[in-house]
């Protein structure tokens, strides 16, 4: 245990749990005001180690250097904690600073390493390629406007099997295939209220996902997709993208269907190519597999297939990482989403009941396989577009996406940047109003099927109250 002993520095007690979290992994700590009663475990005096007039950014400089001289260690992203590193550097940019400029700034204010501060300043000026401000979208330029315009996500959470590190809303088709008739129904709910409220507006991107939206059998996918395509003005879309995550849910007829409704990107997730590791985890597929339904969606036509990977998985090392690029440079997909494992609650209890061994690589070994699957994304030539972290994550890293020039994820970047109002509807999904000053304000759909099925007029009514 550690105790932190605050004094009047109270108020920082967000950013100081953070880092102490990030040096101590796995360690209690506590905070108390003073040392009265008398303090438990390691004991760390805030007030001798902050200079409490300095400026907020200051203050947690201090703090991390102090726990990085007493743990001999740095962080990748040095004092920063959130989730989105990158808006800092798009905001630099966008403000006039070059990326080299840009990347100074994160090392010198933040403490970021060379590497992750190279790394934001160049998906930030990548951002900068893709959208442009609404001023200079007047000409042909092959932007987005950064600010306007509609996305529209829809969540299918149904999948063939729920994999026991699964933090997404997910019901295994098996248990749950009953349900999914009803469950359509209501979104089809949402959908013809989502139509109404925004009608005449055109669709930036549209993205389904989940869960495993083909999980759902070739008819139910179709009423789905006709029923968005007879609701909404599609002429001007810049992505559609269907998640079609796991191969055990993919078919020849599906991939028909999603071509023949104009899909134009989707993702086939192996996750790792390692058998036994898949089998850990409770996926219901090999690696052979993820192989030959990558074949059959390129002869049904799909030139824009991402694939997504995880760092970290139980039992693995640099080596099966290395073996798993290996395999997905012989498929060469257009983009590649690199994750760093982060262990939820619910789905830690579920491993440790499941005897599946906890994941967690070294900090070293977890950068290493960063620098694998980086190199691997460089060698088939797609560069970095996006990224975002997440509480406990393997080796404190992030997610990072590649993709090869025009075939970027723009969805993604979107609900990075969080420059644009999202309509999301399904189980488990949460809608994003930007508000043109930049506030944002969000709300949610309940995660339980049967709630949502059951209360769909409700969460049409938090969205009315969203958006109107
Ligand atoms: S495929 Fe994805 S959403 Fe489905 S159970 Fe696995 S991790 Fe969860």
């Amino acid at each position: 245990m550690i105790t932190i002993i605050t004094g009047k520095l109270n108020n920082l007690e967000y950013d100081v749990l953070a880092l102490a979290s990030a040096f101590y992994p796995g360690r209690e700590i506590v905070f108390k005001e003073t040392d009265k009663e008398a303090p438990l475990g390691e004991v760390i005096y805030l007030e001798k180690i902050i200079d409490e007039t300095a400026p907020k950014n200051e203050q947690r400089r201090q703090f991390y250097r102090y726990l990085s001289e007493q743990t001999g260690r740095q962080l990748p992203w040095g004092v920063l904690t959130g989730v989105r590193p990158t808006k800092l550097t798009t905001a630099a940019i966008r403000g006039g600073m070059t990326p080299i400029q840009a990347a100074d700034m994160m090392k010198k204010e933040y403490l970021v390493s060379a590497e992750k501060a190279v790394l934001a300043a160049e998906i930030a000026a990548r951002e900068a390629e893709l959208f442009a401000e609404e001023k200079e979208t007047a000409g042909a330029l092959p932007t987005l406007p950064r600010k306007s315009g509609l996305n529209l996500y829809i969540g299918i959470a149904f999948c063939p099997t729920t994999c026991l590190y699964c933090s997404f809303t997910s019901f295994s088709i098996e248990k749950w295939g009953h349900r999914v008739d009803d469950y359509l129904k209501a979104l089809f709910r949402e959908i013809d209220w989502t139509a109404k409220k925004f009608a005449g507006e055109k669709l930036n991107t549209l993205y389904i996902g989940g869960g495993t939206p083909t999980s759902l059998s070739a008819e139910q996918l179709e009423r789905l997709l006709a029923k968005i395509r007879g609701s909404f003005d599609l002429s001007n879309i810049r992505e559609f993208t269907v998640e079609a995550g796991r191969p055990d849910s993919i078919d020849r007829e599906k991939m028909i269907i999603l071509k023949k409704y104009g899909v134009d990107r989707i993702s086939i997730n192996p996750q790792t190519m390692n058998d036994k590791t898949l089998r850990l985890i409770g996926r219901n597929h090999s690696a052979a597999q993820v192989s030959e339904k990558f074949a059959l969606a390129r002869k049904a036509g799909f030139d824009n297939i991402n694939m997504d990977i995880i760092l970290g998985l139980p039992e693995e090392t640099a080596e099966d990482v290395a073996e798993t690029i290996s395999q997905i440079q012989k498929l060469r997909p257009e983009s590649l989403t690199v994750h760093a494992l982060a262990v939820k609650r619910a789905s830690r209890l579920k491993m440790e009941s499941e005897g599946v061994p906890m994941p967690g690589p070294s900090a070293d070994e977890a950068e290493k396989m960063m620098y694998i699957a980086a190199e691997g994304a460089a060698s088939m030539g797609l560069r970095p577009y996006y990224m975002y972290r997440q509480k406990n994550m393997a080796g404190n890293l992030e997610n990072v996406g590649y993709a090869a020039p025009g075939r970027e994820g723009i969805y993604n970047i979107i609900i990075i940047e969080e420059t644009q109002s999202i309509v999301a509807l399904g189980a488990g999904t949460v809608s994003k109003r930007v508000f043109p000053d930049g506030h944002i304000d969000r709300c949610d759909c309940v995660k339980n099927i049967e709630q949502y099925i059951a209360r769909v007029d409700e969460m049409i009514d938090r969205k009315k109250k969203l958006f109107e």
